[in-house]
């Protein structure tokens, strides 16, 4: 296992548009692997590979409790998008903080797995929110520039963060 340095908010590295993964290379491959590693090393439920410092389109989410449901998107692109949802959103790269964030509700997105294998995918609820939190990473975008009202603190462990969901 091998964690990689997660960047945090005032980084430029988190400021910067990714650009697209051509082929999946061994040096990709690993970095993929590296980000699941950090992500779940971190407790989150998402994280890209800007916030580890690499300018590449690639995500890696998972909003299963346990962990067990990885989801690895490169190149991902946003077909469709409705409904609405707000609610508490963190980031690894802002850790200890939250804030209150209006999503799309429903997202349909294309992308390709770890193999360069093109699947698209509908999403709903906390998963569509990870998406859009996750590829506004690859625009250089921190969700803090969507928060409504202020950021607030949350703790690291306890019943808000277990109520709320995790940090991606
Ligand atoms: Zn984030």
């Amino acid at each position: 296992m091998a964690l990689r340095q997660i960047r945090i908010m005032g980084d430029e590295m988190l400021e910067k548009v990714c650009r697209p993964v051509k082929e999946m290379t061994p040096k990709l491959r690993q970095l993929v692997q590296d980000m699941l590693d950090t992500m779940y090393d971190a407790g989150g439920v998402g994280l890209a590979a800007p916030q580890v410092g690499i300018l590449k389109r690639i995500v890696v989410i998972d909003i299963d409790e346990e962990g067990n449901n990885p989801l690895v998107l490169v190149n991902p692109e946003l077909l469709e998008s409705s409904g609405e949802q707000t609610g508490q959103e963190g980031c690894l790269s802002l850790p200890g903080q939250a804030g209150m964030v209006t999503r799309p509700n429903h997202v349909k997105i294309r992308a390709f797995d770890e193999n360069m294998q093109e699947f698209e995918l509908e999403a709903e609820d906390l998963l569509a929110r990870a998406i859009c939190h996750e590829l506004d990473h690859l625009e250089g975008i921190m969700y803090v520039r969507h928060v409504e009202g202020e950021l607030f603190e949350v703790t690291e462990e306890g019943e808000e963060e277990e109520a709320t969901g995790r940090q991606s």
